[in-house]
């Protein structure tokens, strides 16, 4: 069910608020795609490195000073939006919001610890700050506008903090009471990202990157026709420029490809971005405000373009191997070697078996290897495993729906085939191959493989 028609979700990005003068160009925007005819509701993130600042308010000994920091920052921004026109009241949110938040850092100064919980509140602030502050350029653009939090709009989430879960079938009803009418009447909601709420009010957050998640939670409740994710990059591009200068914006994908690439961690979206939209015919668009929103690459569930989208260089990884003929046909040796690597605390990003068992390879970070190469030693110990073996790798992931086509996977593999592959990695059904390299140039194999992908159109 749809709230209005023309109803476009904007949210701007971290890194497009650096200072007072984007809230302005933001605002100017806003009342650009207002005056052309669309319903619009504005989810804002905190400026860039704020959320940063304030975990370390909650956790560090420093925090009086990353305290006023924080609001230094704002102020400053806020002085430079100027307030012509906007009534007193909208001004002493600010404040009161800014007192609240020193009174929580002295109360955890006084108690010495912090709950979860009220470190979700810390970290909530950055958003509300910011909210109040595209508010009041909103306001100074003349664009009638309402501030609210996450919760306020009606998201309803459970108490996992620092992560919280929304519930959909509470959350659903409660936006469109709390913002439709709004909208209808043509005015612009400004909703804090990230932050939320439980059903009996506490502040929760949506974790790392939740702006993105709360656009689109938003754009699901209230049936909008579109997402747009404001960036500092034109759209999401095929491969890292400095890497492969010839990389360029992808125009279209679909949400697997997109959330591949979240995964693959080439794209900073929230990786539950596109899960409120599967189902809909909403569309993400990432674009950013030097194109007026227009362009960038835009990302719906049917996706389409060519097969072969991207090529991701992930960075700072090894191999490590475990081999031995004792292995082979031994219970419970890969189950072994993955407690131990669990009881490290090492992260496994890929593992390879042979069939014939004689030795099992795990890709991890490379700062965990020699972690895990110690405790691995111990099996060695006890005569099960023969050798570990650690190599560091280059390891370079193709992202495309053509790669549920095995043929697919076998031309990607021939492109690099005078390169010294070791490891590959695919399954029936991936939107991605992810292949590792030992001793090559990452950026040679990375323009390898996109001329290959490029080849496709
Ligand atoms: N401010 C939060 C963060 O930095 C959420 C967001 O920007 O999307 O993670
Ligand atoms: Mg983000």
């Amino acid at each position: 069910m749809s709230c209005c028609k023309n109803l476009v979700v904007l949210k701007f990005g971290g890194s497009i608020l650096r200072s007072g003068s984007d809230y302005v160009r933001v605002a100017q925007h806003v009342k650009e795609l207002v005056d052309a005819g669309f319903r619009v509701v504005v989810v804002v993130s905190a400026m860039k490195g704020i959320t940063d600042l304030l975990s370390l308010v909650a956790s560090s000994r420093e925090r009086v000073k990353v305290l006023k920091e924080v609001i230094s920052k704002y102020l400053l921004a806020i002085r430079e939006v100027g307030c012509d026109g906007v009534p007193k009241g909208q001004l002493s949110a600010f404040s009161e919001v800014s007192a609240e938040l020193a009174k929580v850092a002295w109360a955890i100064d006084v108690l010495g610890e912090v709950t979860p919980r009220v470190r979700d509140y810390v970290l909530s602030f950055g958003e509300v700050m910011s909210s109040v502050i595209m508010s009041l350029a909103l306001r100074s653009q003349g664009v009638s506008t309402k501030w609210f939090t996450g919760r306020q709009a009606g998201i309803v989430t459970d108490d996992n903090y620092g992560e919280a879960n929304p519930i959909h079938e509470v959350s659903a009803g409660l936006v469109r009471e709390r913002l439709c009418s709004l909208i209808r009447e043509g005015a612009v909601p400004v909703v804090t990202g990230f932050v939320a709420g439980t059903l009996d009010g506490s502040v929760t957050v949506l974790g790392r990157g939740g702006s993105d998640f709360t656009a689109t939670l938003l754009a699901r409740h209230l049936g909008a026709s579109e997402v747009r994710l404001y960036t500092d990059v034109p759209g999401v591009m095929s491969a890292d420029p400095e890497l492969v200068p010839n990389a360029r914006v992808i125009d279209v994908m679909s949400f697997n490809e997109a959330m591949e690439l979240a995964y693959l961690g080439a794209k900073k979206f929230h990786p539950r971005t596109f899960e409120p939209l599967v189902g809909t015919d909403i569309a993400v668009r990432v674009t950013s405000l030097h194109t007026k929103g227009e362009g960038g690459t835009l990302i719906t569930e049917e996706g389409g373009g060519p097969p072969l989208k991207a090529v991701v260089v992930l960075n700072d990884l090894s191999v490590v191997s475990v081999v031995g003929a004792r292995m082979v046909g031994r219970l419970g040796t890969a189950a072994e070697i993955a407690a131990t690597a669990a009881r490290v605390g090492v992260n496994i990003i890929g593992i390879v078996q042979p069939v014939s068992e004689i030795s099992i390879s795990l890709i991890v970070n490379r700062v965990d290897a020699t972690r895990l190469v110690n405790a691995l030693t111990a099996i060695v110990r006890k005569g099960v495993v023969r050798d570990v073996v650690v190599e560091d790798v280059v390891a370079v992931s193709v992202v495309g729906e053509g790669l549920k086509d095995p043929r697919f996977v076998s031309e990607v593999i021939n492109w690099v085939s005078e390169e010294p592959l070791s490891i590959v990695s695919w399954y029936r059904g991936d939107v991605s191959l992810t292949l590792t390299f030992n001793n090559v140039d990452k950026s040679r194999v990375a323009r390898i493989l996109h001329s290959g992908v490029l080849r496709y159109g």
